[in-house]
């Protein structure tokens, strides 16, 4: 029956993969009460037909603002919104073919299971035989087709979550938009609803947009992640794009289940070598062909390096002169790794390896990297530079 949902689909929307189903242009919101910066400014993003995009920020960016305004439950104070080619920005909510589930489950607390999830097709006055189909696939997908005489007290709240999702699903929306829709659960069923959203998604090639300030909720649910902060989109990309080339210091910050090492350097002016601003006298060789280059990007010398833990590399004792030392802080069994916070002469350096290179609380030991799995970025705009 899952083929027939996807042949469905695809007779339903004739739009190839890698068009632009929905676009955002110059979308930009503010609230009446706001007197400070507006909720949403300038954003020009494109959600690809069948795509699961990933708005991912901190508290307050700006996600729910713009899920709002996609579903028609806000209108943006300037800019267009097309589905297709058709103009959004006046077209009713319940005109626009839109599902959304939110964090707070709206279910009818009265009915069962199978009447919440028929509910909005019954009144479409969709032909019995397609709601039963579709009931069986959504429900047997999700794993709740043995609850559906049950009433929502019943059940669990990943089973509840479960039942809004069908029910948002049943409804075989152009556009599915989910609002932190597993935030309230514990963290080994948000992992689980987080897998089967993916495979659902692949099965029904629907178009979803899902919110989360959660990055490795990102990471692993989305096709491509919209980046947000303080109202304005940073970066747009695939989840290693973002890990790997983040475009600033903040998004190399806000991405990576453990925080990314940044520290700044000089490079040496006649040498190829980086000096460790506030680590002493540590002067780190580097390839020519890369020190050249960093001088033609940053010709003031100063640049600040970004190295994600897992590329730290480090050795036990204190290594030969002019090496770059430090002492085990703390240590964190990660299961397959262990995290290492070493101290030190100015500053603090984790680094992510396997559990085989234990390393004793206070011992003594040397840090190397490999130059190639730097970032680099610019002192003063903290903006990545392409190197
Ligand atoms: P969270 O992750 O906490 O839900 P968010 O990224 O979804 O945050 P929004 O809810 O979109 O952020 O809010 C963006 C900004 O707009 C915030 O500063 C918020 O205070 C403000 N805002 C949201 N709704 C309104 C409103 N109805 N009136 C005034 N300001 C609002």
């Amino acid at each position: 029956m899952a083929h027939g949902v996807v042949a469905d689909r695809v007779a339903e929307r004739p739009r190839g993969p890698g068009e632009p189903a929905i676009r955002l242009r110059h979308i930009s919101k503010r609230f009446d009460n706001q007197s400070k910066e507006a909720a949403l400014r300038d954003i020009t993003l494109d959600i690809y037909d069948k795509e699961l995009l990933v708005l991912l920020g901190p508290s307050g960016c700006g996600k729910s603002t713009t899920l709002n305004i996609l579903a028609g439950l806000e209108e943006p104070t300037s800019g267009e919104l097309y589905f297709g080619d058709r103009l959004m920005n006046r077209v009713p909510a319940e005109e626009r073919d839109v599902s959304m589930v939110f964090q707070s489950i709206a279910l009818y607390p009265h009915m069962n299971v199978l009447e919440n999830i028929t509910f909005a097709l019954k009144l479409r006055k969709v032909p019995k035989e397609v709601i039963n189909e579709r009931v069986a696939t959504i429900t047997r997908m999700l794993g709740i087709d043995a609850y559906l005489q049950r009433r929502l007290h019943e059940l669990s709240g990943g089973e509840r979550q479960r039942v809004a999702i069908a029910k948002a699903l049943v409804k075989r929306p152009h556009l599915f938009l989910l609002d932190e829709p597993f935030s309230s659960l514990d963290a080994d069923m948000r992992r689980q609803l987080r897998a089967e959203l993916v495979r659902i998604h692949r099965e029904l090639e629907t178009t979803m947009l899902f919110v989360t300030h959660d990055q490795e909720e990102a990471m692993s649910v989305a096709d491509r992640i919209a980046v947000m902060r303080k109202g304005e989109l940073v970066q747009v990309g695939t989840p290693l794009e973002i890990y790997n080339a983040p475009v600033n210091v903040w998004t190399s910050r806000f991405v990576g289940t453990h925080p990314i090492n940044l520290f700044e350097v000089e490079l040496d002016p006649s040498e190829p070598r980086a000096r460790l601003v506030g680590q002493g006298e540590i002067r780190l060789p580097m390839a020519p062909a890369l020190y050249a280059r960093l001088r033609g990007l940053a010709p003031a010398g100063r640049l600040i390096v970004g190295i994600r833990p897992e590329y730290v590399q480090l050795t036990p004792g204190s290594g030969g002169d002019g090496a770059w030392r430090g002492e085990v802080f703390t240590r964190q069994v990660l299961g397959t790794a262990i995290l290492y916070d070493v101290r030190t002469a100015g500053d603090h350096i984790r680094s992510v390896t396997s559990t085989q290179d234990r390393l004793d609380l206070g011992s003594p030991v040397t840090i190397a990297f490999p130059w190639e799995r730097a970032l680099f970025f610019d002192r003063e705009t903290e903006q990545r530079f392409e190197v």
